[in-house]
């Protein structure tokens, strides 16, 4: 397969389309990025690379490093976790109360915000040093020591994060935040102010693509078993209420982030991260999702 040609003549014709996005601008600090920016980053299980435009430029990868915490977790905790937070896909925006009233306090599903705030509370209560535990794990998952929080877009997050609050007191009235709030918040606004470039997200994302084993690290970061049942829950929840559409026009397990980042997954295959910071009204990259459904149509090949 001509990985390049293809990337290449995608990119090319995308630059001439509308983009009708919108960068997100509730986290102040996002709403300062180039809203030009265009990147894709592709790595095969073989290791080989192919990539287009801004793709070693960092940018913040939001939710998507909610797969990357989940994964954690489940390690540590097992079918346990499945007590606490659902598997099903919520159809609501990421940022939802509606269900969790009537839920009570358990999130449909780990890549809403509810969710990725019960995966917090957990991890808070797992780790030493939560913040420094958590990012050495994504280094060495990646190979790559210079992975980082941006404390910038965390601060600017946490100044204005009333939605996310809501969210956790709701949660915590119900019992199912067991440590301080501020503590587990604290966390999740640094969790979803990590920063890669697509060569990075696609690097680091690749052990979902090989079974579970950090090509990387060469070690198992989580059951065979387990990494498939990741894979489900991105196919089904990883872009909300656009996540049937995703499954629809792209065919393959992903995540988005508000940061204008998607990593889609094809397991035995390739990572394949894009960003471009202008969201639809989803909060998913508008431009990332064209990309990627032209490019599962040209490839002639998705995991249906
Ligand atoms: N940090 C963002 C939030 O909590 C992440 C949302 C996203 O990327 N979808 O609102």
């Amino acid at each position: 397969m001509n990985y390049k040609k293809i990337v290449t003549k995608i990119a090319k014709e995308l630059e001439n389309t509308p983009n009708k996005g919108k960068v997100a601008n509730y986290i102040p600090e996002l709403s300062t990025i180039d809203s030009s920016k265009f990147g894709v980053h592709l790595t095969t299980i073989q290791n080989r690379h192919f990539n287009f435009g801004n793709a070693n430029e960092k940018f913040s990868i939001q939710s998507i490093s909610k797969v990357l915490s989940l994964s954690l977790a489940y390690q540590l905790e097992d079918e346990k976790l499945w007590k606490r937070v659902g598997v099903e896909p919520s159809g609501t925006a990421f940022n939802s109360l509606i269900q969790l009233e009537t839920d009570i306090g358990i999130p449909r599903n780990p890549l809403i915000n509810a969710g990725a705030l019960v995966i917090s509370d957990i991890l808070v209560s797992h780790l030493k040093n939560p913040k420094e535990d958590f990012i050495n794990y994504v280094r060495k998952i990646s190979g790559i020591e210079t992975i980082d929080y941006c404390p910038r877009i965390a601060n600017s997050e946490k100044a204005s994060g009333y939605r996310n609050t809501a969210l956790i007191n709701l949660m915590k009235s119900f019992g199912n935040i067991k440590n301080d709030i501020d503590v587990v918040m604290d966390f999740y606004f640094n969790l979803c102010s990590i920063e890669m470039t697509c060569k990075e997200l696609s690097q680091t994302f690749l052990f979902l693509a090989t079974y579970g084993v950090s090509p990387y690290s060469e070690e198992r970061v989580l059951s065979k078993s387990n990494s498939k049942r990741i894979n489900a829950i991105m196919q089904l929840c990883g872009f909300y209420d656009e996540a049937g559409e995703f499954s629809f026009k792209v065919g393959l397990p992903g995540k988005s982030g508000v940061g204008g980042g998607i990593v889609a997954i094809y397991p035995n295959k390739y990572v394949i991260a894009v960003w471009s910071p202008k969201l639809n009204k989803k909060g998913n990259s508008f431009k990332g999702i064209q990309f990627l459904e032209k490019f599962t149509t040209e490839t002639e090949a998705s995991i249906f």
